[in-house]
């Protein structure tokens, strides 16, 4: 993970989705607390409002009217008062007493302590006034009242005094009230809030989620498009934030998975190529051995041909087995300590009579004991491939190869030296590559012996960074090439590295 410079951490931070969610988060909660705390104050100035006392006066004004004219009635008639006929409040209470204050009918509850107080309070005229209740506990009745919250400062009742008159003369004295305003359950109040609150809180929450997560989605929908044959589509997401990194890793791998793909599709088309190319060349000289071919030297040069191509193919085929079973990491590797001298002499003695054919002389410099860890076989067939393909292509055009070995520093060195062509610089980053050739001809220049197969120098690499290894080229056009080989030295008494097995690189 590459590490960020202290401006950059900071950059992000400021537009990091952590800050810009907790800044957001912080806002809704105090838009929520207003709209908590601005409600509540509402409802609190709503209720204790002069609203709301006039139309309690009213309602206390209609009612004392049509009661005193029932009460007048029955107490001139001397018969039972219909009040019944008056649509009361359930709340609302009304006393009628006689002049003398004596208690003629009741309707509702009230405490004996109001009672005592009204009948003071019974003469003069129509007269609207308030009293409080000191002690809400009790009730006349006796019964507890339920917890509520009254939001004057102190309970009490609204109450009209009003005299019931046959002419001048005074019969009755009614008293209408009503609680002073309406008791609402502080648990109510709090309950319709409270859920409000949650209900937008909900809502907020679900916005802000939706708002943050947008990119998420984004993502998704675009990752769901891509598939094996489109890999060219890229998120390109520019976010400085979480979501834009996210997105870069995304595309980051994309364009590996890309090379990936590109990769393995030109390999199996390469593979393909390779293959057909000598199996026509066998199809062509099987038919024209068979419709033109007449004496034995025909078919007998027919049948060379044919081998020819048919060792190409196996060697193609062997190549490509060995890649693969590398590939997926099926190749089990020998680990034992080899000495690079004992791997040079015998690659180079193997390779003498081939030299003699093509006129080439190869030399040894210093091959000093230089103790590896390893698998002798590969990395005898790797350097074997070197030599090889130096012979091969200075052949005709140079004179020597040179082999040697030398220590530098905790690393072992091979190299390998022709006189030869050389390798023109824009060829060199992909001579690794699997099927990469210099020359496309199938056969070597000024012979008839077939070329190669382009995957030596892939399988050499491969053999190297198995080993731990490096494998670096330096050529020019005309001045030959040079091939080194590091390779980690055995450390004295050092235990035995582990080889890997990977070459998906
Ligand atoms: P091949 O089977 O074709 O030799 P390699 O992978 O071994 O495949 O080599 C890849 C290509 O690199 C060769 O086709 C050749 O063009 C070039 N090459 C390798 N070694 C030399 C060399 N010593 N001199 C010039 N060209 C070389």
């Amino acid at each position: 993970m590459k590490s960020r410079s202290f401006l950059t951490s900071c950059a992000f931070f400021f537009s990091s989705v952590r800050l810009r969610l907790t800044l957001w988060y912080l806002a809704f909660i105090a838009f929520l607390m207003c709209l908590f705390g601005g409600s509540l104050y509402g409802t609190q100035a709503y209720l204790s409002s002069d609203a709301i006392n006039a139309r309690l006066d009213t309602q206390l004004y209609q009612d004392a009217q049509q009661l005193r004219d029932v009460y007048r009635t029955a107490l001139l008639r001397n018969v039972q008062p219909n009040t019944q006929t008056v649509q009361l409040s359930s709340n609302e209470f009304v006393l009628l007493l006689e002049p003398d204050t004596t208690m003629l009918d009741m309707r509702g509850t009230l405490p004996a302590n109001i009672i005592q107080q009204l009948q003071m309070r019974a003469e003069g005229n129509q007269t609207l006034f308030d009293i409080s209740i000191p002690d809400q506990g009790s009730s006349s009745s006796g019964e507890r009242r339920g917890w509520s919250w009254n939001w004057h400062s102190e309970p009490g009742y609204r109450i009209l005094m009003t005299p019931v008159l046959n002419g001048q003369e005074r019969v009755g004295v009614l008293f209408v009230g009503l609680p002073h305003s309406f008791s609402i359950p502080i648990v109510t109040i709090w309950m319709w809030h409270g859920f409000m609150g949650l209900l937008v809180a909900a809502i907020g929450g679900y916005w802000l989620a939706g708002k943050s997560l947008r990119p998420v989605k984004m993502i998704t929908r675009t990752a769901n498009e891509i598939n094996a044959t489109d890999l060219r589509r890229r998120l390109n997401l520019k976010r400085r934030d979480e979501f834009g990194e996210l997105a870069a890793t995304f595309d980051q791998m994309l364009a590996r998975l890309e090379a990936a793909f590109k990769q393995q599709a030109r390999f199996t088309a390469d593979a393909s190529h390779e293959l057909r190319t000598p199996l026509t060349i066998i199809n062509l000289e099987i038919n024209q051995a068979l419709t033109q071919a007449s004496t034995p030297e025909e078919y007998q040069q027919a049948l060379e041909q044919i081998q020819v191509e048919n060792e190409q193919m196996a060697a193609i085929v062997n190549s490509l087995l060995l890649l693969a079973r590398a590939d997926a990491g099926q190749i089990a590797l020998q680990q034992e300590e080899v000495d690079l001298s004992d791997i040079a002499l015998a690659s180079v003695e193997r390779l003498l009579p081939l030299a003699q054919r093509k006129d080439i002389t190869i030399s040894t410099g210093e091959l000093p004991e230089l103790i590896v860890q390893g698998d002798p076989h590969h990395l005898g067939s790797m350097l074997t491939n070197l030599i090889e393909n130096a012979i091969k292509y200075t052949s005709g055009i140079g004179k020597h190869v040179h082999v040697e070995l030398a220590r530098e520093g905790e690393r072992a060195v091979a190299r390998v030296r022709d006189d030869g062509p050389g390798i023109a610089s824009d060829h060199l980053p992909f001579l690794f590559d699997r099927f990469y050739r210099v020359d496309k001809a199938r056969t070597q220049k000024g012979t008839e012996e077939p070329g190669g197969t382009g995957l030596g120098l892939a399988i050499a690499q491969w053999i190297v960074q198995t080993h731990h290894g490096e494998i670096r080229v330096h050529s020019t056009i005309g001045s030959g090439s040079l091939f080194e080989v590091y390779l980690p030295l055995q450390p004295e008494g050092a235990a035995k590295p582990e080889l890997t097995c990977d070459n998906k690189k």
